[in-house]
């Protein structure tokens, strides 16, 4: 930090403060981890000065060979640690793994096929009236996902996401009864709507997902499945979802995040079956630029540690300790959607204390207990003041949380609730959630916070 010192010091500066910040606060953005120091240190070196746009060993710089080993090492590790024919690392972020898989997608269903018909090799080579019936069958793709409310993302197809711009997209929902996924109503949309992808995976979705049964729903009509699954990607690594949960084996293409449960670099990740290889592979140039050596190397690193049999005890505890904390939350009387957890998401509804979820982000967050507000299932509220508030297990549980522990922050988070009042709701200020803690509570917690 000395040597950024002297040359930004508030760029030093706000380094360390954010290590306060960390370190004092109860971290429970579920989307959020700690890297370890390796993971951290790969990112911070000379890799960082290197373009290499293309694929392993077919570039279109030239001196990419510590690059091609980079690669090649994430996508080694990727693959086995996944169990999944093909890897690739170059995308720099959740959405990017997405839209390199939309339009790989595309690129499978749509222009191979339509190069074969009109007896080209590429679309350059398309007349421009071929062109443009082309471009027309790209505009008439369909895409079904959860929808946002329900804890889908908004790269499932969602109309202020280029996904919903690209795709004709509707959304499944939940069971209006128990929260769960309802499987039925998928297939009767799937059938009715015949979508060219459907989209499995969430953000704010506290159960597991039984991927035989979406691949059975997708191809039975002929869409591709694609799972994305950010969020858990440390569970099905950590080999807590297995079987019919874990996406790898029953899904077309499978999109990650690694830096959430999967404990890694800010980055993404495609996995797919060798069907989709070549068109995958074509992510850059299709959607991205130079990849992010200095970051491949990061996956790689976090990828290796996640093939350690500690990251399955890690990946055990984070369900467990989810599982903790919501009957902590349980047994103090509140509410959960869908009444509990089997993930590493506890999604609280706060309507019961009078809040709306912004209100009490802010007061936890006063009270040093970081979360983010989120829609419940048909949230009166909306989408920006919201019923709920999502709380994660991985991050605290890297710090070496236990069940006790996850049971002791389910008391102070009831605690500071019970005690904060709204004294408005939606009118409040703009930029402001108005709210009060009853005197006391905001101190007490963040030294309970620390004791932790
Ligand atoms: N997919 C899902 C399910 C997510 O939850 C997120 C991020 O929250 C993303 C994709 C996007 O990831 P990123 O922020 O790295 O683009």
């Amino acid at each position: 930090l000395s040597v950024i010192e002297t040359v930004e010091p508030r760029i030093a500066g706000a380094i360390r403060s954010e290590l306060a910040d960390q370190r004092d606060s109860l971290k429970l953005i579920a989307s959020e981890n700690y890297a370890s120091p390796a993971v951290l240190m790969t990112m911070g070196n000379w890799l960082s000065d290197k373009y290499a746009e293309g694929t392993i060993g077919h570039r279109f710089y030239a001196g990419c060979q510590n690059v091609d080993t980079v690669e090649s090492v994430a996508a080694e590790h990727a693959r086995e640690l996944f169990g999944a024919e093909y890897a690739y690392a170059q995308p720099h972020s959740g959405i990017d793994a997405n839209l390199v898989a939309f339009w790989s997608i595309l690129a499978h269903r749509v222009e191979t096929p339509a190069l074969a018909e009109y007896g080209v090799r590429q679309v350059n080579d398309l007349s421009e009236q071929d062109w443009e019936t082309l471009r027309k069958r790209f505009g008439e793709q369909r895409a079904l996902g959860m929808s946002l409310d329900a804890g889908g993302h908004l790269t499932h197809g969602f109309r202020p996401n280029i996904s919903g711009k690209m795709f004709h997209q509707r959304s499944y929902g939940t069971d209006p009864e128990t929260q769960l996924l309802d499987y039925d109503q998928v297939a009767r949309t799937a059938r009715e709507f015949k979508p060219a992808v459907l989209i499995a995976g969430y953000s704010a979705y506290p159960r597991r997902i039984n991927f035989a049964k979406m691949a059975e729903i997708a191809h039975e009509v002929g869409a591709t499945l694609m799972v994305d699954m950010a969020h858990f990607a440390g569970l099905v690594a950590g080999k807590v979802f297995t079987g019919d949960e874990d996406p790898v084996p029953h899904a077309d293409i499978v999109t990650t995040t690694t830096h959430k449960s999967l404990r890694g670099p800010r980055g993404g990740l495609v996995l797919a079956k060798e069907e989709f290889a070549a068109d995958v592979d074509r992510g850059c140039p299709m959607v991205l630029g130079g990849p992010l050596s200095h970051v491949m190397a990061a996956k790689a690193v976090a990828l290796a540690e996640a093939r350690q049999p500690e990251f399955r005890t890690y990946a055990q505890n984070v369900a467990d300790n989810a599982k903790a904390l919501a009957d902590g939350f349980l047994k103090r009387g509140a509410t959960l959607v869908t009444g509990g957890t089997d993930n590493h998401i506890v999604l609280l509804d706060v309507s019961g204390y009078g809040l709306t979820g912004r209100q009490a982000e802010s007061a936890l967050l006063d009270s040093g207990i970081v979360t983010n507000r989120n829609a419940v299932p048909n949230d009166p509220n909306g989408a920006w003041y919201t019923s709920g508030v999502r709380l994660g297990t991985p991050a605290l549980t890297s710090r070496g949380f236990g069940a006790d522990d996850f049971d002791k922050v389910a008391e102070l988070i009831t605690g500071v609730l019970d005690k904060t009042t709204a004294s408005t709701t939606k009118s409040g200020a703009p930029g402001k959630a108005k709210y009060t803690i009853a005197d006391g509570v905001a101190e007490s917690t963040h030294n309970a916070a620390e004791e932790l």
